[in-house]
């Protein structure tokens, strides 16, 4: 037939069909390239925003922390205890970076297709010990209870991914904690053995804001979150659930979720994973949570280590760290350093940096590996290199393409070094005590029976060392808070007898913090009542009402600061004798 007649096309029916066909489907490709792209502009917003967020803490933290060591007016001790408050809030934003950036690294490998399962023999009770704590820790600290519900009768002795295993639990239970205001997060762990493979089954639900049904199927896509009022405020990058999925998919697992908007959620997934014998998950106890590796370090005392970098604070963090281990640690910032000190002494271990101007790590390693006559001291010394390229198959360059006999990813943590040490070095293990709940220490004048908790001069005492970041560091913060008391039961005195509320504000607000740093919650709750009615005071707002408490409240104020400071004083003495 004719196709053209005038100005005019003329078609068969079926060629007309086909070309609205095909319109429909390319409205609806750039309908779909359109919220793609929204979708991608979306996540690069929130992404420097959940960028931003941590970088401010760090910045202005730091800076908080110069201003409080240069201020004459602030005491030691409050120093002190402030430093290490400004510091956990540091440690925290750095963690949350690291999250953000290790989830953007999962979402260009799955993009890539390269996003890997890594099998090796773990056990499923060992894991669990290790994340029971750290989901108690984070669901408590937001004042939410955390229960957990596990079948010990299933085979725990398995093949898998565990650091894979992990992540997943990890993000779910996050998810839970962070999207619920209050009430429990709950972890079950059923499952069922098929052949020689064990099927766990583990569901976490929440009491949190729900998710509406009709945002139920986005949740799994790349980028996607699922926006509303509630979450709107809530941090987060929309990756984690895409990664579970991701991850699941290729351990031959699944996901599901089920939810009722405005009462709760539970995400259940099912983990295949081959059985490598008939051990049961039944060695675990909830309880013994803080078993785990947390509190466990290594002394590697005397122990030589030589760190390359050419980055000074890179070296002052690894080196700060070794110290902590008592092992002596030497730098070089250089490569070309690092050879000389390499041909003229032995060390037990050496770390080099990969990335350094003129000589890298890399070159280092070839040097010393195509002249090992002039490295003879150093030739059974593992050389691990330390680097921030933490990319899919990186570590197995390293090792395998260039000869490193160990590798460490930039930037790590002491007990990741401590990893690494121990894999060379034998050390001497030590534990870091959890002082709380030590008998007699709860106790405090007049001697509370043992284990009584809300007493005004109790002392948290796990916290304080948490916030101290360890029992040694907590010890040296509390006899500061020692030293320091007849001062203040001075200072109070007098500021009282002269109605001086300036000089009195002043200490009771020191002692709001240190007593938290210390842990004694209780009485740093008293302080601030205290504190507030010195503000309103010197406002010149309620002033007879306050003056009155002020007045009222002093002798059980004083009574209650040295009840704290009694106990806190027979908490170092038993220590010490320990
Ligand atoms: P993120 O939490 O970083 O936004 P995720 O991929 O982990 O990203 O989660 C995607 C979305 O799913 C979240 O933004 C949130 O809206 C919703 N969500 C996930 N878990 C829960 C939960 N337990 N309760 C309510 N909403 C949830």
């Amino acid at each position: 037939m004719e196709k053209y007649k005038d100005d005019k096309v003329i078609l068969t029916k079926e060629e007309y069909q086909s070309l609205l066909d095909i319109n429909e489907k390319l409205a609806d490709a750039e309908k779909r390239a359109n919220a793609a792209n929204k979708a991608k502009s979306d996540f690069l917003s929130s992404m420097s925003h959940e960028i931003r967020t941590p970088m401010n803490t760090v910045l202005g933290m730091n800076e908080l922390i110069r201003m409080t060591l240069a201020d004459p007016d602030i005491m030691i001790g409050e120093k002190i205890g402030r430093v290490i408050g400004y510091s956990n809030g540091i440690q925290h934003s750095g963690e949350m970076l690291l999250y953000v950036i290790n989830d953007i690294l999962d979402i260009s490998r799955i993009e890539s297709g390269k996003l890997e399962i890594r099998p090796g023999e773990y056990r499923m009770h060992k894991l669990l010990d290790d994340m029971i704590p750290l989901f108690r820790a984070s669901a408590e600290g937001k004042n939410l209870f955390f229960e957990t519900e596990i079948d010990t009768g299933l085979p725990g002795h398995v093949e898998g991914d565990d650091v894979r295993v992990r992540q997943i639990v990890t993000n779910i239970v996050n998810n839970a904690v962070k999207y619920t205001r209050e009430g429990k997060v709950c972890l079950k762990i059923s499952g069922r053995v098929s052949g020689d493979t064990v099927i766990y089954d583990m569901s976490v639900s929440d009491t949190g804001i729900g998710i509406k049904q009709e945002n139920l199927e986005h949740l799994f896509d790349a980028f996607e979150r699922v926006d509303s009022e509630e979450t709107h405020y809530i941090e987060g990058t929309g990756l984690g659930l895409t990664i579970v999925k991701n991850l699941l998919d290729l351990m031959g697992g699944s996901i599901e979720v089920d939810s009722v908007y405005g009462e709760g959620t539970v995400f259940t997934v099912h983990i295949p994973q081959r059985m490598l014998s008939d051990e049961k998950i039944k060695d675990y106890t909830p309880d013994i949570g803080l078993s785990s590796k947390e509190n466990k370090h290594h002394y590697y005392r005397g122990c030589k280590v030589l760190v390359v970098d050419d980055n000074q604070t890179n070296i002052k963090v690894a080196t700060s760290f070794l110290e902590r281990m008592k092992a002596a640690p030497e730098s070089a910032l250089s490569g070309r350093e690092a050879l000389e000190l390499i041909r003229q002494k032995h060390y037990d271990l050496i770390f080099i940096d990969h990335m350094m101007p003129e000589l890298s790590g890399v070159k280092v390693i070839k040097k010393i590996k195509s002249d090992p006559g002039s490295y003879a001291l150093n030739k059974d010394t593992p050389f691990v290199v330390m680097t921030a390229n933490a990319v899919v198959g990186a570590k197995e360059k390293y090792i395998n393409e260039y000869g490193f006999d160990g590798y460490i990813a930039k930037p790590f943590r002491f007990a990741e070094l401590d990893d690494v040490m121990s894999t060379y070095i034998q050390g001497e293990e030590y534990a870091e005590e959890p002082a709380s709940g030590k008998g007699p220490m709860r106790g405090g004048p007049g001697g509370p029976p043992p284990g009584a908790r809300g007493e005004i001069w109790d002392i948290d005492f796990e916290s304080g060392i948490e916030v101290c970041g360890n029992a040694g560091t907590y010890n040296a913060v509390a006899e500061t808070y020692l030293d320091i008391q007849e001062e203040n039961v001075r200072k109070l005195a007098e500021g009282m007898n002269s109605e001086d509320w300036e000089s009195y504000r002043l200490v009771v607000h020191a002692l709001k913090s240190s007593s938290m740093t210390i842990g004694a919650k209780n009485f740093s709750g008293f302080s601030m009542t205290v504190e507030s009615a010195t503000n309103e005071i010197i406002d010149g707002s309620d002033k007879e009402k306050n003056l009155g408490y002020l007045r009222g409240s002093y002798n059980s104020y004083m009574a209650a600061y040295s009840a704290v400071c009694e106990n806190l004083r027979r908490h170092l003495a038993s220590v010490k004798h320990a």
